[in-house]
């Protein structure tokens, strides 16, 4: 198994129990990059890889430091236990007398299950599974197993420590992780750059909350409709044929697919969105299928997709459910070789791939609407606004040899993501011409 990540650090857990630094560095290719963690009780510090300075901390990072310190111990994980009001956790306790295994499990911040396994003739941890919820990805499980348990030469007098040496780290059964253990007696507190910066005034940052995303729906004609994502930063493509609706794209949450729908209901009250496509795989333009499906929306995708489709509607969704997960509807897939045209006989919309061209992704699709010479496409285009044309770079190549390829006659490119003031996001076929023209020969 290789890796393309390779790190190396020193830890040390202090006499006073909830008290731990990890020093660690990534050792990539070409440099390397430190960074340092320290908990005292509940203040968390840290030095990210790479930087220099400690970073503004909030509770969600302390949070995400302790379960993830679990790559490297059991140790973080136990106290957080052991600091749980027992009403808490005592759903969870299982003990299998005969192999002496005990499984105790409880609720932590972020709504996170916590299930340790304990040797209850050794009192070693055997295992930890964590599981969080993702909007896209649902109840992700994470498993920790710690082995080869040693002493290390380490005593403190009449009391051992015995520490795992070996820690696996499993997503989905694929190992993602493996650290091994040695003891080393170099003190590092002297070598630690965190512990003398800390002053007596540290303190965490207040937990700025999520901001509401807001969505504007956009005319660009009486078949078209922008649908415009402000956190997202992304532009759905909304179509208004006779009989239905067609929607294109759902960036990064089922919250957001219901937005959509929303707003396709309050648009057109009488016709039901029949249609959803998504442009790539990508979270920004697939995150919101669940919701989709949940509408009884038939989803549109090319056979590469349809394995990943479905998972992401079957995912398990327990921790946060949305709405697929409360009210179950099945998956209504209709599948497409590269190219679909949808027509209602006036408005005609082509499905068209643009596959390994798009220099993204290998199911990258741009849609083509022959009555308003209008082409959508995803997140092929970025030119800042207010600064110099400049020549096209390799994606901006491709996305414009698609179009030579198709014979489509392009006047106007309206593009997904990323949908901010900052970038132009509808522009003229002329100003790719252009910047295409610019590169070097
Ligand atoms: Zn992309």
């Amino acid at each position: 198994m290789t890796f393309d990540q390779h790190l190396r650090g020193r830890f040390k857990y202090y006499d006073v129990l909830d008290t731990f630094l990890i020093l660690d560095t990534i050792l990539g290719k070409t440099r390397s990059y430190a960074g340092e963690h320290f908990l005292y009780r509940s203040t968390f510090a840290e030095v990210d890889y790479g930087d220099t300075t400690l970073s503004p901390e909030t509770s969600t990072d302390r949070d995400d430091f302790i379960f993830g310190s679990a790559v490297y111990t059991p140790y973080r994980i136990l106290v957080e236990f052991l600091a749980q009001p027992e009403s808490t956790f005592t759903a969870f306790v299982k003990e299998s007398g005969e192999q002496g295994l005990a499984k105790i499990g409880f609720v932590a911040a972020g709504d996170r299950r916590v299930e340790i396994e304990v040797d209850t003739k050794k009192f070693n941890v055997i295992s930890i599974a964590l599981t969080t919820p993702d909007d896209l990805y649902g109840d992700v499980r994470d498993e920790f197993t710690y082995s080869d348990y040693d002493d290390f030469g380490v005593s403190d007098g009449d009391a051992t420590f015995t520490f795992a040496g070996h820690i696996t780290e499993r997503k989905h059964d694929i190992i993602v992780n493996e650290v091994r253990i040695a003891h080393d007696s170099t003190p590092i507190d002297n070598v630690s750059s965190i512990l003398p910066r800390l002053s007596k005034g540290y303190a965490l940052h207040e937990e700025t909350p999520k901001p509401t995303e807001i969505m504007t729906a956009t005319k660009f004609n009486s078949e078209i409709y922008f649908l415009e994502f402000r956190q997202a930063e992304s532009r759905v493509l909304l179509v208004n044929f006779k009989e239905y609706l067609l929607v294109a794209e759902a960036p990064l949450t089922p919250e957001n697919g219901e937005l959509i729908l929303k707003k396709a209901h309050d648009l057109f009250p009488n016709k039901p969105v029949r249609y959803f496509i998504f442009g790539h795989h990508h979270p920004w333009y697939l995150g919101g299928v669940r919701s989709m499906v949940h509408d009884g929306v038939t989803i549109l995708s090319q056979p590469m997709d349809t394995a990943y489709v479905r998972q992401l509607v079957t995912f398990p969704h327990h921790l946060r459910p949305d709405m697929l997960e409360k009210e179950p509807h099945p998956l209504i897939l209709e599948t497409f070789d590269s190219t679909k045209t949808i027509t209602d006989g006036d408005l005609e919309m082509q499905v068209l791939s643009l596959g390994k061209m798009s220099k993204h992704t290998d199911d990258y699709l741009m849609y083509y609407f022959p009555k308003y010479k209008l082409l959508f496409e995803d997140d092929l285009s970025g030119s800042v606004v207010g600064k110099p044309t400049r020549p096209a770079d390799e994606r901006e190549k491709g996305l414009y040899e698609g179009i030579k390829k198709y014979n489509l006659d392009v006047e106007t490119i309206a593009q997904s993501w990323p949908n901010s003031p900052d970038y132009e996001t509808i522009f003229s076929s002329s100003k790719l011409a252009e910047k295409v023209g610019m590169m070097a020969k």
